[in-house]
């Protein structure tokens, strides 16, 4: 059995619990730091990335989710917690928790396109990826060691740098959870004990 975490500060959990539920996935909802150390994968959802930010530090969950992520357990982030994961803000002085080699912008596809949906060929994953933008940031740059997966307009919304997994988009409003299988994957090859 993994046991899985999503972070429950605000945001879209519900629909992340239900997109993770696997035979061998024990799905934790994540309201207190010290659930932290029963986990070995956690999820940061979508949402207010200032507002979850504001949560993080009133919680506790500042110090607690930066070493999660410097151990190297696996984490993925969507939309405002693709924002979390960021180390460069565009326009912000400083970045939330800072674990991945992306420079993200915020609410970035512009007014006409401020929600929408749409197929995504998805590396590792598959061509027909559903993803619902909302609000959406941009990966506007990804550094050495950060293998883009998808792009959207010539844009990069999603990306992996070893156990961090960020997209810009919202798989779990779909009914596809490819994304989070893939999720799964990497968590239970993290737990891999090297031959
Ligand atoms: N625009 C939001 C932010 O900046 C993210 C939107 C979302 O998660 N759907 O935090």
């Amino acid at each position: 059995m993994i046991n899985i975490g999503v972070l429950a500060l605000q945001g879209a959990v519900r629909e992340h619990v239900k997109a993770l539920q696997a035979p061998d996935v024990n799905v934790v909802v994540v309201k207190k730091s010290e659930q932290l150390d029963q986990i070995d994968g956690l999820v940061f959802p979508g949402g207010e990335s200032t507002t979850m930010r504001r949560l993080i530090n009133k919680y506790g969950f500042y110090e607690p989710l930066k070493h999660f992520a410097e151990k190297g357990k696996p984490v993925f982030g969507t939309c405002a917690g693709a924002i979390l994961m960021a180390k460069e803000l565009v326009g912000h002085k400083e970045p939330h928790i800072a674990v991945m080699d992306i420079t993200v912008e915020r609410n970035a596809f512009g007014r006409q396109r401020e929600s929408f949906e749409t197929l995504l060929k998805v590396k590792g994953i598959g061509e027909d990826v559903e993803g619902i933008f909302i609000r959406a940031p941009i990966i506007r740059q990804a550094g050495e060691g950060v293998d883009v997966l998808a792009e959207y307009d010539g844009e990069i919304v999603a990306a992996r740098q070893g156990p961090f997994l960020a997209c810009s988009y919202h798989p779990e409003l779909t009914d596809d959870f490819r994304m989070h299988q893939y999720f799964v994957k990497m968590v239970r090859e993290s737990m891999e004990v090297p031959a």
